[in-house]
Protein backbone atom coordinates (compact mmCIF):
# COMPACT_ATOMS: atom_id res chain seq x y z
CA UNK A 1 0.00 0.00 0.00
CA UNK A 2 1.22 3.18 -0.84
CA UNK A 3 0.34 7.00 0.57
CA UNK A 4 -1.33 8.90 -2.47
CA UNK A 5 0.56 11.72 -4.37
CA UNK A 6 -0.71 13.55 -7.37
CA UNK A 7 -0.38 11.98 -10.12
CA UNK A 8 -0.21 8.48 -8.97
CA UNK A 9 0.27 5.57 -11.05
CA UNK A 10 -3.23 3.06 -11.68
CA UNK A 11 -5.87 5.21 -10.76
CA UNK A 12 -8.18 2.66 -12.19
CA UNK A 13 -6.84 -0.10 -9.74
CA UNK A 14 -7.81 -0.34 -6.34
CA UNK A 15 -9.85 2.53 -4.68
CA UNK A 16 -8.63 5.71 -2.67
CA UNK A 17 -9.64 5.04 1.17
CA UNK A 18 -9.16 7.04 3.87
CA UNK A 19 -7.95 5.49 7.19
CA UNK A 20 -11.20 5.55 9.65
CA UNK A 21 -9.20 3.04 12.10
CA UNK A 22 -12.83 1.56 12.32
CA UNK A 23 -11.51 -1.55 13.79
CA UNK A 24 -9.01 -3.63 15.98
CA UNK A 25 -6.16 -3.00 18.34
CA UNK A 26 -4.69 0.39 17.64
CA UNK A 27 -5.25 3.07 16.11
CA UNK A 28 -9.08 3.27 16.57
CA UNK A 29 -10.31 5.94 14.58
CA UNK A 30 -7.35 6.39 12.25
CA UNK A 31 -5.11 8.90 11.25
CA UNK A 32 -7.46 10.55 7.98
CA UNK A 33 -4.66 9.19 5.53
CA UNK A 34 -6.39 9.06 1.48
CA UNK A 35 -4.51 5.78 1.05
CA UNK A 36 -4.85 3.60 -2.59
CA UNK A 37 -5.83 0.57 -1.57
CA UNK A 38 -5.70 -2.74 -3.83
CA UNK A 39 -7.17 -5.96 -2.87
CA UNK A 40 -3.96 -7.09 -2.65
CA UNK A 41 -3.82 -4.79 0.67
CA UNK A 42 -6.79 -6.57 1.99
CA UNK A 43 -6.89 -9.04 4.94
CA UNK A 44 -9.50 -11.38 5.83
CA UNK A 45 -10.46 -13.76 8.30
CA UNK A 46 -12.24 -15.91 6.02
CA UNK A 47 -9.97 -18.62 6.81
CA UNK A 48 -11.13 -18.55 10.62
CA UNK A 49 -14.44 -18.71 9.15
CA UNK A 50 -15.33 -14.85 9.61
CA UNK A 51 -16.68 -12.94 6.99
CA UNK A 52 -14.28 -9.31 7.81
CA UNK A 53 -11.71 -7.24 5.66
CA UNK A 54 -9.51 -5.19 6.17
CA UNK A 55 -7.23 -2.88 5.37
CA UNK A 56 -4.04 -1.52 7.58
CA UNK A 57 -2.87 2.32 7.67
CA UNK A 58 0.76 1.84 6.74
CA UNK A 59 0.69 5.49 8.31
CA UNK A 60 -0.46 4.96 11.74
CA UNK A 61 -1.00 0.92 11.58
CA UNK A 62 -4.76 1.20 12.30
CA UNK A 63 -7.70 -1.49 10.75
CA UNK A 64 -10.26 0.29 8.66
CA UNK A 65 -13.00 -2.42 7.29
CA UNK A 66 -13.86 -2.66 3.60
CA UNK A 67 -16.31 -4.60 1.72
CA UNK A 68 -15.79 -6.46 -1.41
CA UNK A 69 -18.27 -4.09 -2.98
CA UNK A 70 -15.88 -1.81 -2.42
CA UNK A 71 -13.60 -2.84 -5.10
CA UNK A 72 -16.45 -3.82 -7.87
ZN1 LIG B 1 -3.88 5.83 9.53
Amino acid sequence: MKVIKKGCDNPDFGKDLTCMGSGLGKGVGGCGAVLHVVPADVSNNLSTGGEAHWFTCPECGAKTFVTWRTFS
